[in-house]
């Protein structure tokens, strides 16, 4: 086990209720770390560029839209196996499938807007932050 960084985002359909907060004690309460965090709008080419990964899936464009519609809190979170750890916590992409108690089992609203992103892998965590955040921004 290490202590690892990953990406986290609050999209725009948790900003939009209000629920930043209570979705920073759910990862903190898992034992993650907020390590970093800014409050930001992601504009038309930041979100084709962050989710340049699906561009051919049929929910693109619909994601992008959505990711754009307000605003989003990025966030560098820090722990034991953190990006393993943040997408247990998550819960599964689609709501209706995710565990109970999970972040979007309790908040999201469907599998497009689910309330939180985090990062897949190490490696994804590593060009996710950095997409983001400069080192002197991450204060661990
Ligand atoms: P994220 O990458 O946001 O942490 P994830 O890894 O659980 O979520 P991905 O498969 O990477 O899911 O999809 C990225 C995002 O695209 C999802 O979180 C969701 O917002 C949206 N998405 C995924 N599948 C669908 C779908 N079938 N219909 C609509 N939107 C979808
Ligand atoms: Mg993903």
């Amino acid at each position: 086990m290490a202590t690892e960084r990953t990406l986290s985002i609050i999209k725009p359909d948790a900003t939009r209720r209000n629920l930043t907060g209570r979705i920073n004690a759910a990862l903190e309460d898992a034992g993650l770390r907020i390590v970093a965090q800014r409050r930001t709008r992601l504009t038309q080419a930041q979100a084709e560029a962050f989710y340049a990964v699906h561009r051919e899936r049929p929910f693109f464009r619909g994601l992008v839209e959505f990711m754009t519609s307000g605003p989003v809190v990025v966030q560098v979170l820090e722990g034991e196996s953190a990006v393993a750890k943040n997408r247990e916590v998550m819960g599964a992409t689609d709501p209706k499938k995710a565990a109970a108690g999970t972040i979007r089992a309790q908040f999201a609203e469907d599998i497009e807007a689910n309330s939180v992103h985090g990062s897949d892998s190490p490696e994804n965590a590593a060009i996710e932050i950095g997409f983001f955040f400069g080192q002197v921004d991450i204060v661990g």
